[in-house]
């Protein structure tokens, strides 16, 4: 790995630690050369093949800006959308698979959201789910409301107090 400072072409590791639950490594490392500190993150590759047959890596922000207008006017911060996408990586990692079709990205989306804001949901499966009439949106309110008062029932309202504390 090459130094970010001085281009020297290699590094001595000099701790590594698991973040992120296990998901990734963190390696603090050291330029021989200049002797400047950096570290690097590691973590499986993911990827996903678009519907154009083009492959490229998962990536985080990209969820972040395919669920942010499906969130515009609603009370959902930008440190909620990071959660959804870290949770998203997460459920796809735990299919114990590496390569996802965008497909896959928008389904392991959806409950995630549902969680989050209801009306964001309902708004991002009528585009990806591609709602054509009134009677989709009904079919969806209705599963929100089943689900809902399940969810109730079960004394779970389903409303997490770190991400409500820091709007
Ligand atoms: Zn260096």
């Amino acid at each position: 790995m090459h130094c970010p400072f001085c281009r020297h072409s290699d590094s001595r590791v000099i701790d590594s630690r698991t973040a992120d639950d296990g998901m990734s490594i963190r390696r603090r490392r050291q330029c021989p050369e200049c002797g400047k500190r950096f570290t690097t993150t590691e973590t499986a590759s993911l990827t996903v093949i678009k519907r154009s047959g083009v492959v490229e890596p998962f990536s985080r922000e990209k969820v972040m800006d395919g669920v942010r207008k499906a969130c515009q006017g609603r009370p959902v911060t930008e440190a909620d959308l990071a959660l959804l996408a870290q949770r998203v990586e997460e459920s796809l990692r735990l299919t114990g698979v590496a390569q996802f079709e965008t497909n896959d990205i928008g389904v392991a989306i959806l409950p995630h959201l549902r969680s989050l804001d209801e009306v964001a949901y309902l708004r991002f499966a009528s585009v990806y789910q591609a709602f054509d009439s009134l009677d989709d949106f009904e079919e969806a309110v209705r599963e929100l409301r089943a689900t809902r008062a399940g969810a109730a029932a079960a004394g779970a309202a389903a409303t997490d107090p770190a991400s409500a504390a820091d709007k």
